[in-house]
C-alpha cells in the first residue's frame, strides 16, 4: 500500500473522511486505522476518482455500487473483529469492504455473482498484496467449506436471513446483514450463542443493492436504478 516516505496524493483527503466518520459517532479505532491506511481511490470506478473520499456510495457499474464509507465503518464496527477472526463476506463489489477486513487483521474470504467485479477486485487483491480468498457464486448460500465463521458481512440487501449464513456461523460468531424490502432494510446483527440460539439486534434503516440468488431476490430485480444505495 505504499511506503510511508512516497508521497500519497489522497492522505489528507483519507484523514479528514476519518474525521468526519469520527464526528458521525464511529468509535471503533481498528477500523478507523484500517480506512486512514486504505486507498479507497483504488476501489472506486475511474470515472468517480475525484469523489473517492465523499461520504457516499458510489457506482461501480453493472448496476452495483461501492457502500458509503459511514455505512462500511459501522457494519464493520458491528462485526466486532479481532484480528486472526475467520470472517465472510458476501457481495465483494469493489473489494474495499473485503480489503478492510484483510488490513484489520481477519482471514478474509469474499464472495461476488457479477464476473466482472468479481475479476476486478481480484486483480486489486493481489496488486495490494491482501491475501483474500476469492470465490465466484451465490454468496447466498454462504460458503461452506471454510465454515464456521467468527463474522459473517453481507453487503447487499437480503429479504430474510439466509440459514446456511446463520449455519455457518461460529458459536458466539456475529452476522450482520440488511433485511427487508428492495427499496429499504432494517440492518441486523445475530450473535450465535449456542448451537441452536441466538441474539438478535436491530441498527436502524439503510439502502442496499439487492442480494441476488437462492436465499435472496430473483434476478428481475437487478435491473432497477441503484445510485443512491449504501
Ligand atoms: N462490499 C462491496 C464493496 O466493498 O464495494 C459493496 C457491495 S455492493 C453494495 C453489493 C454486491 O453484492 C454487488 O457487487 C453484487 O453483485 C453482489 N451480490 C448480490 N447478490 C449476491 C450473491 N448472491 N452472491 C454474491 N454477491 C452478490
Amino acid at each position: 500500500m505504499g511506503s510511508p516516505r512516497q508521497i500519497d496524493p489522497y492522505a489528507e483527503l483519507r484523514h479528514a473522511l476519518v474525521t468526519h466518520l469520527r464526528h458521525r459517532g464511529i468509535r471503533d479505532e481498528q477500523v478507523l486505522a484500517a480506512m486512514e491506511r486504505l486507498p479507497r481511490e483504488l476501489f472506486v470506478h475511474p470515472a468517480f476518482i475525484h469523489r473517492a473520499y465523499e461520504d457516499v456510495a458510489l457506482p461501480l457499474g453493472y448496476n452495483q455500487t461501492i457502500s458509503q464509507p459511514y455505512t462500511v465503518a459501522f457494519m464493520t464496527s458491528l462485526l466486532e473483529v479481532q484480528p486472526g477472526d475467520k470472517v465472510l463476506e458476501i457481495g465483494t463489489g469493489s473489494g474495499y469492504q473485503a480489503a478492510l477486513l484483510a488490513v484489520m487483521g481477519a482471514r478474509v474470504y469474499t464472495v461476488e455473482r457479477q464476473w466482472e467485479l468479481y475479476q476486478r477486485a481480484r486483480q486489486l487483491f493481489a496488486r495490494l498484496g491482501l491475501p483474500v480468498q476469492t470465490r465466484f457464486g451465490d454468496g447466498s448460500l454462504g460458503w461452506s467449506e471454510h465454515a464456521p465463521y467468527d463474522g459473517i458481512i453481507v453487503t447487499a440487501a437480503a429479504p430474510h436471513i439466509p440459514k446456511p449464513l446463520k449455519e455457518q456461523l461460529a458459536i458466539s460468531g456475529r452476522l450482520v446483514i440488511p433485511v427487508g424490502g428492495p427499496q429499504s432494510q432494517i440492518l441486523v446483527r445475530l450473535r450465535r450463542v449456542s448451537e441452536q440460539e441466538y441474539d438478535y439486534e436491530e441498527f436502524g434503516e439503510f439502502r442496499f443493492v439487492p442480494l441476488i440468488g437462492k436465499e435472496g431476490w430473483s434476478e428481475t430485480l437487478e435491473t432497477r436504478p441503484t445510485s443512491s444505495s449504501s
